[in-house]
């Protein structure tokens, strides 16, 4: 009779670490895992913008942008690989430093069909709040420094040698953008099907992570981490979810067209 509470007690401990485990396995399993690739699909690269030291935009309560940034592409992910005819790339699955041009040469040296870089705004202004899409573009170049004085933008040539090698890594995504552009109003429209959410519209800037991909490109900035309401609200998968969901609608859509 001991021995037998014995054995019961084993087993409670052994269906206690399972649970354990598989309440971890989300973190565990999205380092862990490659998607097997499924043959003729569209490739889906998602970038979580920032990552190691750099943290990106921050918040009172300390929630990070390259924390935010992380979640919503693994939930993206996950989302976009139940797709039957997507195929999903993450340019990182932990917190570590990723160069901008490294992030574009994944997406280029794999064919991706679509390129999405994930970020959380920061203002000094703790009023500014709601998400906004940005396409690549020069155009109203001092508006956007005047409104986003922390942003990573295009090289600038410094001789005469690298401004022909960075303008043509420059000119690379002008020929996606009626394409970037395209995509950027299918996911504005699916996000504005959410309540609750502040949708500012598609920006056109040169950000640097948008410089050189060879395929329709886009930065989404998923709300303000330095407006209180939104930074508490950015902390909830829920939230992330309802954001992800619209976006995973979206890319379905445009490849629908
Ligand atoms: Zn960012």
């Amino acid at each position: 009779m001991i021995r037998k509470k014995k054995d019961y007690q084993s087993i409670f401990y052994i269906l206690f670490t399972l649970l354990v485990l598989y309440l971890l396995s989300p973190e565990l399993s999205s380092i862990a895992k490659e998607e097997p690739v499924k043959p003729n699909k569209k490739l889906v690269v998602i970038d979580a913008g920032h990552g190691g030291k750099d943290t990106g935009a921050s918040g009172v309560s300390g929630l990070t942008e390259k924390g935010i940034t992380l979640k919503l592409a693994l939930i993206l992910r996950d989302m976009l690989i139940k797709k039957p005819n997507l195929n999903v790339l993450l340019t990182r699955t932990e917190n570590i430093d990723i160069a901008p041009e490294k992030r574009v040469s994944l997406a280029n040296s794999k064919s991706a069909d679509i390129f999405l870089s994930l970020h959380v705004n920061g203002s000094f202004d703790p009023a500014q709040k709601g998400i906004e899409i940005y396409y690549y573009s020069e155009e109203n170049l001092e508006l956007f420094l005047q409104a986003s004085p922390g942003q990573t933008l295009s090289p600038k040539a410094e001789s005469e040698e690298t401004s022909t090698l960075i303008s043509t890594w420059n000119e690379a995504q002008n020929a996606f953008i009626p394409k970037s552009l395209k995509l950027a109003k299918i996911l504005d429209d699916n996000l504005r099907k959410l309540q609750d959410l502040e949708v500012r519209g598609i920006r056109p800037a040169p950000l640097y992570v948008l410089t050189g991909t060879t395929m329709p490109s886009l930065v989404i900035e998923a709300g303000f981490v330095t407006n209180t309401a939104e930074e508490s609200a950015l902390a909830r998968d829920e939230y992330l979810k309802a954001i992800a969901s619209k976006i995973a609608d979206g890319i379905g859509e445009y490849f629908e067209e």
